[in-house]
């Protein structure tokens, strides 16, 4: 079967809430159209800015930094290598880095899955969600560039982009929980994952 966007192309991912089979071209255009919707038509990163990506090594980090390449033409890139990331934990070398550079922009590997767990965590556990969203500390600006991207859809970028890097597997017996309830919940209504995100913009509002 054919793609059904562009007519030309195997159409290879038929995935329920696209509502089109598409190759995997359309697949990478259309991840990357919702990125730019979400960064450059929101200014939330602008050309000729200085822009910093926290490296993992993660598929994550790995996809950022191909979206960004390809999105914007003058933004000065640069990584910096980190062991491991969370969230709002920035060590010393970096935030140095950070300061030397003058960069105002630090992207964070981050995706759509890992946003529902934290708030999802933060309201169980009654902490604060300041870091929900694109946040602000310090005076920097930390972006998640992925944070409207599936686990699932970086899964399929990272295979279309010959990125060979295993998932880390979370130990975190809270989140698997919410992980597991949240899947199952997504297989019977594809939307799901998509609406806990506009849920959760609309909800940090009212209890921030
Ligand atoms: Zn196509």
């Amino acid at each position: 079967m054919l793609c059904e966007k562009c007519k030309k192309n195997k159409g290879e991912i038929n995935l329920p809430y696209l509502g089109h089979i598409l190759c995997r071209r359309c697949f990478c255009n259309l991840i990357q159209r919702r990125v730019k919707k979400e960064i450059k038509q929101k200014k939330i990163i602008e050309e000729n800015e200085k822009v910093l990506l926290i490296d993992d090594k993660s598929i994550e980090a790995r996809i950022s930094e191909i979206l960004i390449n390809s999105i914007y033409k003058k933004v000065k890139l640069t990584k910096k290598q980190v062991k491991g990331f969370s969230l709002g934990q920035i060590d010393k070398p970096t935030i140095l880095l950070i300061k030397k550079e003058k960069i105002s922009k630090v992207v964070i590997p981050w995706n759509l899955d890992k946003e529902i767990n934290y708030f999802t965590e933060c309201v169980f556990s009654g902490n604060k969600t300041s870091k929900i969203g694109h946040y602000n500390e310090q005076n920097i600006i930390f972006v998640k560039l992925l944070r409207n991207v599936l686990e699932s859809e970086c899964d399929l970028l990272a295979e279309f982009n010959n990125i060979d890097i295993k998932r880390n597997q979370e130990k975190d017996k809270k989140i698997d929980d919410i992980k597991g309830l949240i899947n199952r919940i997504n297989k019977k209504h594809c939307e799901t994952k998509f609406s806990l995100l506009k849920s959760i913009d609309k909800l940090n509002k009212i209890i921030k």
